[in-house]
């Protein structure tokens, strides 16, 4: 991935998320801008996403629907994550579920598919409170589990929050009042320290609820009071909705019917104006339950069946089925791409290995084979004399450190390396077999041909010049060659001890097995007969 693709990534999801803070400006800017482009994707999305936070569902659908057209076309997914979770909460406010969990859908298909770990969980998140919309809280239990181990994996708070308040929503309905306290006060606090109004006036709403469900009706109104307050100071109509609806219940419960009566039709009114269904139908119960406390039965009667009505065509079953199925085929697809992540994670720990493999078979300096690297070869030959080795090592090498500074001697290195390489045939193994010598395997060379090899390497280094900054520094080598014989160690023994006499008799020479006097033949011969 690309800083740039990272970047962009971080700006997408940065734009998104401040277009709720001043809609109004986005969507003045993108308006005259997509005068010139009318099928650009971000635009369109701008617009669509600036009317949604201004509360003007029914263009953002218009919108929405015309950057899911356009992105689709060119099949800009990131884009089009956007556009499709978008259109998951227009549908969700409007009350059309099936279409609202459709999009979800289709935005976590996305972004399983682009590794957006923070999108999927604020999906998963988003697909969890459609579900509670729907009554279907063990499916919205489990994908805000999903979503829950997603954020403590990225380590974001503000993500733990808002899944934690969607986990309380669940626990509350599941009559799990003991955890739902624990886990608010923990979200409180995470949301002062965050400074995040939305979600403090969310969470003030939901410990509203629960205090007043352990009969802590004094509390809860402190909280449904704090909640309404902050949705005024940030115009949070979510919250004016719900808070003026909470408070109304809480009056009924006091028998203050008439300032019951207030908040309830200031809540539906605003539900009303801004198209945000799913309140409604609590909002007509408790409206309904108001008026039979008033005795105003034909009226209560009517409001229930309103509510009752539409909180059947919530929970049809037709529809439930056409939800289950989207379940499925999420599940169905999360598991495909999971099995394609782990093999392609497979993939690259088979090129880490392979990569790791040839590492360790190299040396860092120069790049040759090390001594592991030229053990590995070996398997290759036969040891009955059909293929050269030569060790050569440069020489008073020390004196080039001690006169031009270590890093010279590194350079001289990997410069003499390169000559070898050069100068070598490709079927040449040539290896650093320890600091400033070098081993190379000959195959298929006698030891005439090997003896020559070397001396057309020693006269090549004579004659040139490596130069290091203003200095021209000389290098010879000394030569030890013989032919591979009985075992690879007794091989190097042997032109180890040719490179000793080399380096005695004035260095800058090539000495072959047959120079070594008859002691070291007699020695290395009769080894071989004792080992036989
Ligand atoms: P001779 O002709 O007898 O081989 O003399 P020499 O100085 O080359 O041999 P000696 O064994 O006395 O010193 C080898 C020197 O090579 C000493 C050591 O610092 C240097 N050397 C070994 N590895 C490296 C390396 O990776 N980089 C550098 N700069 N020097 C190295
Ligand atoms: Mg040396
Ligand atoms: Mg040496």
């Amino acid at each position: 991935m690309s800083i740039v693709y990272i970047k962009n990534k971080l700006y997408t999801y940065d734009l998104y998320n401040h277009i709720s803070y001043e809609p109004r400006l986005y969507l003045n800017d993108a308006i005259v801008k997509l005068d010139d482009d009318i099928n650009n994707i971000e635009l369109l999305n701008i617009i669509a996403y600036s009317y949604f936070y201004l509360n003007d569902f029914y263009n953002s659908l218009d919108y929405a629907l015309r950057a899911y057209k356009a992105a689709e076309n060119k099949s800009s997914s990131d884009e089009l994550y956007y556009t499709c979770n978008l259109l998951g909460h227009i549908y969700r406010y409007l009350g059309i579920y099936e279409s609202s969990a459709q999009y979800y859908m289709t935005s976590l298909q996305l972004s399983l598919s682009y590794h957006a770990q923070e999108k999927r969980c604020t999906t998963l998140r988003h697909l969890a409170t459609t579900y509670i919309d729907i009554n279907m809280f063990s499916s919205a239990l489990d994908y805000a589990i999903e979503s829950l181990q997603l954020a403590q994996l990225i380590n974001s708070y503000k993500l733990i929050a808002d899944i934690d308040v969607t986990l309380c929503r669940i626990y509350i309905q599941n009559k799990a009042y003991e955890k739902a306290f624990k886990l608010s006060e923990t979200v409180i606090g995470l949301y002062q320290s965050l400074n995040d109004q939305k979600g403090l006036i969310r969470i003030y709403l939901l410990t509203g609820d629960l205090q007043g469900l352990t009969n802590n009706f004094t509390l809860s109104n402190i909280y449904y009071e704090k909640s309404l307050s902050l949705s005024k100071q940030i115009r949070h109509n979510y919250g004016l909705i719900n808070a003026n609806y909470a408070l109304g219940c809480l009056f009924i419960k006091k028998s203050r019917y008439s300032k019951a009566k207030y908040l309830l039709e200031k809540s539906l009114m605003l539900a009303n104006r801004y198209n945000i269904q799913r309140p409604k139908i609590a909002i007509y119960y408790a409206l309904s339950d108001l008026h039979e406390q008033e005795n105003h039965y034909k009226q209560a009667f009517n409001l229930y069946k309103t509510a009752t009505e539409l909180n059947n065509n919530i929970n049809s079953f037709k529809y439930r089925e056409s939800i289950y199925k989207l379940q499925d085929d999420y599940k169905k697809n999360r598991e495909e791409t999971q099995l394609r992540l782990y093999s392609e994670q497979n993939q690259t720990l088979e090129m880490l290995n392979k990569q790791l493999k040839k590492e360790v078979q190299l040396d860092p300096l120069t790049n040759l084979l090390n001594r592991r690297g030229l053990r590995f070869t070996l398997e290759k030959y036969s040891f009955d004399g059909t293929h050269g080795l030569i060790l050569c090592d440069i020489d008073d090498f020390k004196n080039v450190n001690d006169t031009y500074g270590h890093q010279c001697g590194d350079y001289i290195l990997i410069q003499l390396s390169k000559v070898l390489k050069n100068i070598c045939p490709p079927s040449f193994k040539i290896s650093r077999w320890g600091g400033e010598e070098f081993l190379i395997i000959l195959p298929n060379s006698s030891l005439d041909e090997s003896v020559k090899q070397a001396e057309n390497i020693r006269n090549h280094v004579e004659s040139i010049s490596n130069s290091y900054r203003q200095h021209n520094i000389h290098i010879t080598l000394t030569f030890g060659v013989t032919s591979l014989l009985d075992n690879f160690e007794h091989s190097v023994d042997i032109v180890d001890q040719c490179l000793y006499i080399g380096k005695n008799s004035g260095r800058n020479k090539v000495i072959s097995h047959t120079n070594l006097s008859p002691i070291h033949e007699l020695d290395s011969k009769s080894t071989s007969q004792y080992a036989t």
